[in-house]
């Protein structure tokens, strides 16, 4: 089986206009799980609020239980994060939080994400960032790590690995390897978009590559595969989904020869940090 590790839906939103069921539909029956949020809490014309865009994506999680939800946060707009205290706890369905940064406009190293991170940890959930280009100034890797250092117990998942392009990704993994050396922060990453353009995961080998022989060890239980779908056209019909899903497949299992590595990408290695089962 297979967990989507970064989905979204929305209506009206700046992507595009994403019903729950219209997103259901691109995930193939060996999609076990998709890790989702509501992108109507974070741009678009049916722009909700925090309670109002969490509690819908509760609903939507209800309805259809493959959707696992994550909570938008929205760290610019709250004073005090009293909201998200009490979706987490009321709530222990939200099995973790989504940051986005850079439609924020707000770095991810500012203290305004403090309260949310603390949440984090006592309620022990993992944090979905939105990553952007390294030398975004709200969302580069390098102003989320700064960030994950102050609370190295929550695991913070870069979303995309930086959106790209090579030297972004080169410069991200550096970032972890320095993370797991230093063990300074929990920094996982997702795989969406990172080589979309070519479908010859190129950067992605690298990554794994790179995480599998750190001086501590194996560290590729630190990589989730993901679609960030329905986000870009090669994510909106049910046969470019299973598609990129295949050659994510065929590519890696042609390089690394392990079914049980690619098992854990597409997996297992989402599922313990969620603790999903
Ligand atoms: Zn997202």
């Amino acid at each position: 089986m297979v967990i989507d590790s970064h989905i979204h839906y929305g209506r009206n939103s700046v992507w595009g206009d994403f019903s729950p069921e219209f997103v259901l539909s691109l995930l193939g029956d060996n999609i076990e799980y998709a890790i989702c949020s509501n992108i109507e809490g974070i741009d678009g014309i049916n722009f909700k609020n925090e309670l109002d865009c969490n509690l819908d994506m509760l609903r939507v999680a209800r309805k259809y239980k493959k959707f696992k939800p994550l909570a938008v946060c929205q760290v610019d707009k709250s004073l005090d994060a009293h909201v998200m205290k009490y979706l987490l706890a009321e709530y222990p369905e939200f099995i973790g939080l989504k940051f986005h940064p850079e439609c924020m406009k707000l770095p991810a190293n500012s203290p305004k994400y403090d309260k949310y991170l603390e949440l984090a940890k006592e309620y022990k959930k993992p944090c979905l960032f939105h990553s952007g280009h390294i030398k975004s100034r709200f969302s580069s890797p390098l102003l989320i790590y700064e960030k994950a250092k102050e609370f190295p117990t929550v695991p913070i998942i870069l979303g995309h690995l930086s959106t790209g392009p090579k030297p972004s990704h080169d410069a991200a993994i550096e970032i972890l390897l320095e993370s797991i050396e230093n063990n300074d922060a929990t920094l996982y990453a997702d795989i969406s978009w990172m080589d979309f353009g070519t479908g010859n995961h190129e950067d992605t080998i690298t990554l794994i590559e790179k995480l599998k022989n750190t001086s501590k060890g194996d560290y590729t239980n630190r990589i989730l595969w993901a679609s960030d779908a329905p986000i870009g056209e090669f994510n909106q019909t049910p046969e470019l989904y299973a598609k990129n899903l295949n050659t994510f497949y065929v590519k890696i299992l042609e390089h690394f020869k392990d079914e049980i590595l690619l098992q854990n990408l597409l997996c297992n290695n989402v599922r313990d940090l969620y603790k999903l089962r």
